[in-house]
């Protein structure tokens, strides 16, 4: 399990606190969705789990271990990132890029083995992108980017994923394409925590959320029970319907929760 409890944390410049008192907490394969506003503190608390910073107040423990007493490394065989790809700016092939998430498992000065290099195979040959393996990752489309750095995450073999903004920038095609990956890791048992701009989101591929605006968490659970008209509503300062959509033909039906904008040029108000 990792568990984050009451963090608090200011920027040394800033003089509000960003994360005012956060607890949550996350267990194998479930799928943690932060939303919130631009400015609100999501992107700080994933530094914050990644100890990028140091929270002023407050604990995480993974495994019952204490997360901000672990050396890099050990911390790094919980958690791995799927940075923004734009970290990325030397002329590395995709196997090159996948084999750095090795790097925490090597001793200093080894090189990867034939094990490492195995895995990273492995993991192409999963998410699909083993034909890409010896293209230049800079010469790839973003939904590309996007499935190499998942891979490089999972050559770390952590068992906690945290994701900012997965499917920012994509198409429509490579976000169903990076969802329906978050899908099934989650359902293969890595524990995940993304953001996103899209509530939609933790319908699709989570079954926790939490909603933080200014630095607290104003609603978290379930997201059937907590993404709702009123909650959205509140959250982003605008009219927010949710709905269920039904597709079906003869062969199958699917339910979702989707949200919708209500704009006011288009309300058709009843007559009494
Ligand atoms: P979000 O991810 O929800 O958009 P952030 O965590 O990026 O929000 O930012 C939260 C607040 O912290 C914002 O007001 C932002 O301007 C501020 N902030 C972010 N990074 C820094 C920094 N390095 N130094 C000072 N303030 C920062």
């Amino acid at each position: 399990m990792l568990e984050v409890k009451n963090i608090k944390f200011k920027y040394k410049r800033s003089e509000e606190l960003v994360l005012k008192d956060i607890s949550f907490d996350i267990e194998k394969g479930d799928c943690l969705c932060i939303l919130g506003p631009n400015g609100t503190g999501k992107t700080t608390l994933l530094k914050i789990i990644l100890s990028f910073f140091k929270p002023m107040n407050g604990s995480i423990y993974v495994d019952n271990q204490d997360l901000l007493k672990l050396s890099s490394r050990q911390r790094a065989k919980y958690i791995a990132y799927v940075s923004q790809s734009s970290n990325i700016v030397f002329p590395y092939t995709v196997l090159e890029v996948i084999l750095m998430g090795r790097t925490p498992h090597l001793n200093i000065g080894a090189s990867m083995s034939t094990e490492d290099k195995e895995i990273a195979v492995n993991i192409m040959d999963d998410l699909g992108i083993s034909h890409m393996k010896n293209r230049y990752f800079q010469n790839l489309s973003g939904g590309e980017r996007q499935m190499v750095m998942i891979a490089r995450a999972l050559a770390q073999q952590s068992k906690y994923l945290i994701m900012d903004e997965p499917t920012a920038a994509l198409d429509y095609s490579n976000q169903i394409k990076i969802l329906d990956t978050i899908n099934k890791l989650s359902k293969s048992g890595y524990g995940i925590i993304m953001t996103s701009h899209f509530p939609d989101h933790a319908f699709i591929s989570c079954n926790k959320a939490i909603l933080m605006k200014d630095g607290y968490i104003i609603n978290s659970g379930n997201p059937e029970e907590v993404v709702n008209s009123e909650s959205l509503t509140k959250l982003y300062d605008a009219h927010v319907g949710v709905t269920e959509a039904k597709i079906s033909d003869e062969m199958y039906t699917y339910f979702s929760k989707v949200c919708v904008p209500v704009f006011d040029n288009n309300i058709k108000y009843k007559e009494n």
